[in-house]
C-alpha cells in the first residue's frame, strides 16, 4: 500500500533551496562527500588450522575493507605465543610482505576498524593483545558495548589501568580477572557483565573463540577450507575453520560458507575440533536492518539472504509505495545500484548509469586540500549528460543522513540538463543515532529527525522525495517466510532493543540531550 506520508511532491514554483543548518550555500558546504552516510565500524576475520594463517587473514580483511578503513591488525599464534601487527590505514597499506612474514602460526584473528567508541588512534586499533596470569590473549570486536563506560569506571576504581579509549578493552580486563579455568568459561564470565552489540573473536595460544551477542545485532558467519581440497601441505589434510563478518571474506580465500553464527552462540575452535555453546538466550533477536540497506557488500549473504536480492526488493517495494512515470531511473553509485535496478524493473522504466563514481579518490586526497574541497562531489561522481539532458529522472539512493550529499547530487543531475529530478530512498527516514557499533552523527545532525519530509525535499531541491516505509523495508528484508520483528530498526524508529543509558554522556550527546 502506498504510504503517502513518506512521499512529498513539490510545486516547481516552490523549488527554492530551503536554508537549513548546515549548510548555507552548496559551494560553501564544509561537509565532506563521504560523511553523509552511516559508517559501519568494523570487520573481523579468523582462521584456525592453516600454515599461512596471516596471509589468509590479510586477504579476508581486504574483502572486508568496506567495513572499516581507519586501521587494520592481525594477531597470530604459533601454538606457544602470539604475534601482533596493527597499523593505521587500509589493509594494503598496513601490511608489507615482510610484516606478514613476521606473523607465524596456524591461528590468526584480524580486524579492520572505523572508529566508533574511542577515537581514531593506533592505540585503539585492534586486535588488542595482552599477556596475563594465565597466558596470552587477543581480542577484536565488531559492535559497541553500551555499558562499557560504567564497567570501565568500576574497573579503574579497583586499580585496572587501560591503554586505549576503546570499549573493547574492558573485555580484556574482565576475561583476565575471571576465576574460571577454560577460555570459554572466562569469556562467558566477562560477557555476563556487558551489554550491547558484539561479534567477538578471542585468540589464545591454542584456540579461537567466536561469539555473537544474544540479539544477533552484528553479523558473523562460519566457513571451512576443506582439508581435502589440494592444500594438504598447509592444512595437514584437516579442515581449516574460518569466521568472518560477511561471507565475501570466504570467497576470496576459496573457503566455503557453512552457516551464520546464531545469536548468543559461542563457537570454540581448537585441536579437538569445533564445538559451540549458547549464552543465556535473549527474549528477542534484532539483526541490524541497515546491513541490508547499506553496510554489507551486495555479494554477501546475511541471515541466509542475498544482500543484492534484498536491495532489489527494497527498490521494488519503493516503486510500489512511491511510483512515478519518468524517462530514466539512475542510482547513486555504488550502494544505490541494486535498489535502482529493482525500482526500474518494477516501473518498466529504463535503468541507466547517469552518475559515474571514481574509485580512486579517498579521504587522504580530499582532507588536506581545504582549498579544493568544494570540488569534492565532482571528484567522487560525474554526471553522464546524454543520459540526463531533457529527461525526467528518478534518482535512487539508500539513505539520507544529513542531506548534504543528496542536495549536491540533485544539483549535479539538474545542472547536467535533467528536466525533473525525483529522489527515492530505499529505507525510511533516518531519525535516530545508533548505539550498537555504527558511526552516526548526533540526532540534531540527522536531517529527518527535526525536519518534515517536505522540508527535506525542499532542502535537497528535488521535485519530489519518497522514502520507503518501515513496514516496506522490514517486509523486503524478512522475505515471505521471514520474521519482520527479528530486526533492529532503531535508527529509523527510535525503538531501541537495548536501551541507552541516561547517565552515559557519550550516548546522551548522540541523542542530543
Ligand atoms: Fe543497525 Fe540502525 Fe540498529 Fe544501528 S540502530 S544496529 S544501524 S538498524
Amino acid at each position: 500500500m502506498t504510504d503517502r506520508r513518506r512521499l512529498v511532491v513539490l510545486d516547481p514554483e516552490d523549488l527554492r533551496p530551503l536554508p537549513l543548518r548546515p549548510p548555507a550555500r552548496i559551494d560553501e558546504d564544509p561537509e565532506e562527500w563521504d560523511d553523509d552516510h552511516f559508517h559501519d565500524q568494523c570487520g573481523i576475520f579468523a582462521i584456525f588450522g592453516h600454515s599461512e594463517a596471516a596471509n589468509l587473514a590479510y586477504l579476508g580483511l581486504h574483502a572486508l575493507q568496506h567495513r572499516g578503513q581507519e586501521s587494520a591488525g592481525i594477531v597470530t599464534s604459533d601454538g606457544r605465543q602470539l604475534f601482533a601487527h596493527r597499523a593505521m590505514g587500509l589493509v594494503a597499506d598496513a601490511f608489507s610482505q615482510e610484516q606478514l612474514g613476521q606473523l607465524p602460526g596456524r591461528l590468526a584473528i584480524g580486524h579492520v576498524r572505523y572508529s566508533t567508541a574511542g577515537g581514531s588512534h593506533l592505540k585503539n586499533a585492534q586486535p588488542f593483545a595482552v599477556d596475563y596470569a594465565r597466558g596470552s590473549l587477543a581480542v577484536c570486536h565488531n559492535g559497541n558495548l553500551t555499558n562499557a563506560d560504567e564497567v570501565r569506571a568500576e574497573l579503574e576504581g579497583r586499580g585496572s589501568i587501560f591503554q586505549s579509549t576503546s570499549d573493547t578493552e574492558v573485555l580484556v580486563h574482565l576475561v583476565a580477572m575471571s576465576n574460571q579455568v577454560s577460555i570459554e568459561d572466562r569469556v562467558c564470565d566477562a560477557l555476563a557483565r556487558v551489554q550491547g552489540a558484539y561479534s567477538l573473536l578471542f585468540l589464545t595460544e591454542e584456540s579461537i573463540v567466536a561469539v555473537r551477542d544474544p540479539m544477533g545485532i552484528r553479523p558473523m558467519c562460519l566457513g571451512v577450507l576443506p582439508g581435502s581440497r589440494g592444500d594438504k601441505g598447509r592444512t595437514g589434510g584437516r579442515d581449516a575453520h574460518v569466521v568472518a563478518s560477511e561471507p565475501t571474506a570466504f570467497d576470496l580465500i576459496g573457503a566455503d560458507f557453512v552457516r551464520d553464527v546464531d545469536p548468543g552462540e559461542m563457537v570454540i575452535i581448537d585441536e579437538t575440533g569445533i564445538r559451540s555453546l549458547h549464552l543465556p538466550k535473549s527474549a528477542e533477536q534484532r539483526m541490524c536492518a541497515f546491513e541490508y540497506v547499506y553496510f554489507a557488500r551486495p555479494d554477501s549473504r546475511i541471515g541466509g539472504r542475498s544482500v543484492y536480492e534484498v536491495r532489489k526488493l527494497l527498490g521494488q517495494r519503493l516503486a510500489e509505495e512511491h511510483p512515478i512515470d519518468a524517462d530514466v531511473v539512475i542510482p547513486v553509485p555504488d550502494s544505490g545500484v541494486p535498489a535502482a535496478i529493482g525500482y526500474a524493473a518494477a516501473r518498466g522504466i529504463p535503468f541507466e548509469m547517469g552518475l559515474i563514481r571514481s574509485h580512486y579518490v579517498g579521504r587522504t586526497f580530499i582532507e588536506p586540500q581545504q582549498a579544493i574541497r568544494h570540488f569534492g562531489v565532482r571528484l567522487k561522481l560525474n554526471p553522464v549528460e546524454p543520459v540526463l539532458r531533457g529527461r525526467k529522472v528518478v534518482v535512487v539512493d539508500d539513505s539520507i543522513v544529513r542531506g548534504t550529499t543528496s542536495r549536491k547530487i540533485v544539483k549535479m543531475v539538474r545542472d547536467a540538463g535533467a528536466r525533473e529530478v525525483h529522489l527515492r530512498i530505499s529505507s525510511p527516514p533516518t531519525q535516530w543515532p545508533c548505539y550498537y557499533g555504527i558511526d552516526t552523527p548526533t540526532r540534531r545532525e540527522l536531517i529527518a529527525s527535526n525536519h518534515s519530509i517536505e522540508e527535506v525535499a525542499r532542502y535537497v531541491t528535488a521535485d519530489s522525495l519518497g522514502y520507503l516505509s518501515l513496514e516496506g523495508m522490514l517486509t523486503a528484508i524478512s522475505g515471505e517466510s521471514g520474521r519482520p520483528n527479528a530486526y533492529c530498526h532503531a535508527c529509523f524508529s527510535g525503538d531501541y532493543a537495548i536501551p541507552f543509558s541516561v547517565t552515559n554522556r557519550r550516548q546522551m550527546r548522540l541523542v542530543g540531550v
